[in-house]
């Protein structure tokens, strides 16, 4: 072989040697691509399963959302009923929470709906989008995918850019993946907080049961004590309940039990607790109201549930359902939870001693 011909061979290899190290650079790029998107999964779910309630969850999405994946504007939305509510947002300069979409309104609802994806390069060709019903104007380029638990739509994770075309679809694939961590650790918040929930209610009246009770009351006494407030407890008891029991059987008993803890639920405002303390005996506690409030609330209640309707109430004693009360107050009538609740149950056997169907507090005590 000719010295001429010998370098053209060579050249010729060079040249193939080249592609393939261009090739080889492809790759690596691709593949440095998949590692840092499998980083960033990995701490996302890392990052979320941290988070046992959901308020700590959405916080941790923020910081996953933002910082972690540089998206700067999002919105998560969950599925009640049959509206989507906006959990967490960000990018915003109005109140987007404010807002909420139908099933059958919007991308999102669309998305929602179908449990399929979009990815919508250009907005402005959209007839369906609603630019968060005109409370975000400056988008152009959309991306939605659905949340999915077990074959259910939970809700509608979005992102958006202000550019058309700013989203590839590469970018879509990604976000479903992140979409599935962020399901993942909602579901899990989620049996957390209903687990917590059971454990703190009572099967039969879904009222709070009794330890529920005493936590919120040592938590009260200590708020109470801090900003020297006052708060009262109220202990009602059904009068006569055994007899319902017996002329009406247990089942019939179940169901006035649940009846008159409705009763006493409709009652009370949102800051109120109410418990079931035993059998037929309830325990409200009332933040910020003192012994003339709390006989008020008491009074309301009684009167209410003597004026309830009940299955064969008429063959009661007094000829209808009625419950006996007794009132005790922090800090007039002690500086513990235990020491409250034996004054209470003091004007309660009061109550009972004078007749039923009334209240007593610790001053009518003697
Ligand atoms: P008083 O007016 O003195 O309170 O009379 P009472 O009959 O209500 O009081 P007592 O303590 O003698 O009886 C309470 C009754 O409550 C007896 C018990 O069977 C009934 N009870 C307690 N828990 C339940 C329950 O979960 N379901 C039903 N059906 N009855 C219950
Ligand atoms: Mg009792
Ligand atoms: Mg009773």
């Amino acid at each position: 072989m000719k010295v001429d011909e010998k370098f053209a061979n060579l050249k010729e290899d060079l040249e193939g040697l080249r592609e393939e190290q261009k090739s080889i650079e492809k790759q690596s790029r691709k593949l440095e691509g998949k590692i840092l998107e499998l980083y960033t999964l990995y701490s996302i779910s890392k990052t979320l399963s941290l988070s046992h309630q959901l308020d700590d969850l959405f916080n941790g999405m923020m910081e996953v959302l933002g910082n972690t994946l540089g998206i700067d504007e999002y919105c998560l939305m969950l599925l009640e009923g049959e509206y989507l509510i906006i959990k967490v947002a960000h990018g915003f300069s109005e109140d987007i929470t404010k807002i909420r979409f139908h099933l059958d309104e919007g991308i999102s609802g669309k998305v929602a709906s179908s449990g399929k994806s979009l990815l919508i390069h250009d907005v402005s060709k959209e007839k369906d989008f609603l630019y968060y019903k005109g409370l975000k104007r400056d988008i152009g380029s959309f991306l939605s995918v659905p949340l999915v638990a077990g074959g259910n739509v939970i809700g509608v994770l979005n992102t958006h850019r202000t550019k058309k075309n700013a989203f590839k679809k590469e970018d879509l694939d990604f976000f479903a993946a992140v979409s599935e961590h962020v399901t993942v650790a909602i579901e899990k918040a989620r049996l957390f907080e209903k687990t917590k929930e059971d454990a703190a209610k009572d099967e039969l009246t879904q009222l709070y049961n009794r330890r529920f009770f005493f936590e919120k009351l040592g938590k009260e006494m200590k708020r109470s004590k801090r900003y020297k407030k006052v708060f009262s407890i109220v202990m009602l008891d059904i009068d006569y309940f055994k007899v319902y029991n017996d002329l009406y059987g247990h089942l019939q008993g179940d169901s006035a039990l649940r009846q008159t803890a409705r009763v006493v639920q409709q009652n009370l405002r949102g800051e109120d607790t109410v418990a079931r303390f035993g059998g037929e005996e309830f325990i409200l506690l009332l933040p910020e109201i003192g012994r003339e409030g709390a006989v008020t609330v008491a009074e309301k209640v009684r009167s209410c549930i003597a004026e309830e309707k009940n299955v064969g109430e008429e063959l009661l004693p007094g000829g209808k359902l009625t419950a006996s009360f007794g009132v005790a107050s922090y800090p007039e009538d002690g500086e513990e939870g235990l020491q409250l609740i034996d004054v209470a149950d003091k004007a309660l056997y009061l109550s009972k001693q004078k007749g039923r169907n009334r209240v007593f507090s610790s001053s009518d005590l003697p």
